[in-house]
């Protein structure tokens, strides 16, 4: 037994063609080091935390968890249906919002299919394609001189290279991680333009910090629709992203469809209660979106008087364009326990993303600028 043992050369098809996901720098161990010292601004998490009923729901559920939870997730699909106004039939649960975009690709492309998505998209349209072992359509971002969105979604060139054998569409808005977003209209010309047997999955993951003018929310055209997918989390305004649930709006029968591979219980008792909880505090989410509204202002001015450049944002990040290499910026910021996202991974390598934190770490972070 002491012959090595490849594994990789097992592989199916698309996995043999995947890289592991690179997870970035060891967390718990920088906590560990830096202690109260660090400013986590990698991830694009909530700093005000979860409502506190979330929390409370998460201590009633507790003595629980030795039962399995709800499959169907009934209450919260039916707290969400009421919220969204959609029938809870058009609801599918995720664990995260990840779970739901992988699954999209996994119950509707073959390999004979196409997956077609944006340069400096979100990292896991990629991967989903990937895992189907579908052809993947990237098509080239806006250039950088845009003056709206740089290197953002073009939703003009996305519909021009969809292809007779496209199934899937994904789209991120805001996209993450440019910030950037094209407006409604923009949308529904891009809707109107391609076939109803390709679908069009939105991501709106920072769905509840928009407040651009014209940008509304993808659902306002899901009627008209019936292949467009709206996917959402509780990860980031709702600030539960360590228990890991998300959801989307889509038509019944591709709902339908989804519930033939999803794991039965894929999201556990505790996200359950959390996320239902969350979702009838409005005043938290009110304070989170002010909160991220206010000191995103604050960060970008902050930022600018010290000669950084950031992309307009609908998010809770900004990204920095430094229109030079940003590694060594980066390992600056590090060594000072500041913690932010360099983006060569999705082909910008000339950025950071910053996360909006609490006005504690992005003071640090700009006192640790050079
Ligand atoms: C953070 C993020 C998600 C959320 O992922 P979860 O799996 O729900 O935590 C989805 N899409 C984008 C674009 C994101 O930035």
């Amino acid at each position: 037994m002491n012959t090595p043992f490849d594994a990789a050369r097992l592989a199916n098809a698309a996995i043999a063609r995947l890289r592991a996901y690179d997870p970035g720098h060891d967390l718990p161990a920088l906590r560990r080091r830096f202690g109260a010292q660090i400013a986590e601004l990698g991830s694009n998490e909530n700093p005000l935390g979860p409502s506190p009923r979330a929390l409370e729901a998460i201590r009633a559920a507790a003595s629980e968890v030795f039962r399995y939870p709800d499959p169907r997730g009934a209450a919260l699909k039916a707290a969400l249906a009421g919220h969204l106004r959609v029938a809870a039939d058009r609801i599918a649960l995720g664990n995260g919002s990840h779970e739901l975009l992988m699954l999209l690709a996994q119950c509707f492309a073959d390999p004979e299919h196409s997956i077609v998505y944006s340069q400096h998209g979100f990292a896991v349209f990629p991967i989903a394609a990937a895992a189907t072992g579908a052809q993947a359509l990237c098509v080239p971002a806006l250039p950088r001189e845009h003056p709206a969105a740089p290197f953002g979604h073009d939703p003009v060139a996305i519909a021009g290279a969809v292809r007779e054998d496209t199934r899937i569409v994904y789209l991120a808005n805001p996209n993450n991680p440019t910030g950037t977003w094209f407006d409604d209209a923009a949308l529904a010309a891009l809707l109107a333009s391609v076939r109803r047997d390709v679908l069009v999955v939105v991501d709106e993951a920072y769905h509840e910090y928009v407040d651009a003018p014209g940008l509304s929310t993808a659902l306002n055209l899901a009627d008209r629709h019936p292949n467009l997918i709206v996917t959402r989390t509780f990860s980031k305004a709702h600030g539960l992203a360590g228990l890991r649930v998300g959801y989307l709006i889509a038509y019944a029968s591709v709902v339908g469809v989804l519930e033939r591979l999803r794991e039965s219980f894929n999201v556990n008792g505790l996200a359950l209660a959390a996320a239902e909880a969350a979702l009838g505090d409005r005043e938290h989410l009110q304070r989170t979106y002010e909160f991220n509204r206010s000191e995103r202002v604050w960060l970008h001015d902050r930022l600018a008087e010290r000669g950084y450049a950031c992309l307009p944002s609908q998010t809770n990040f900004l990204l920095v364009d430094l229109g030079r290499d940003a590694a060594a910026l980066e390992r600056h910021l590090f060594e000072r326990g500041v913690i932010v996202r360099p983006m060569g991974g999705y082909g910008l390598p000339q950025t950071l993303r910053i996360s909006v934190g609490r006005r504690a770490e992005n003071e640090r972070l700009v006192r640790a600028l050079p």
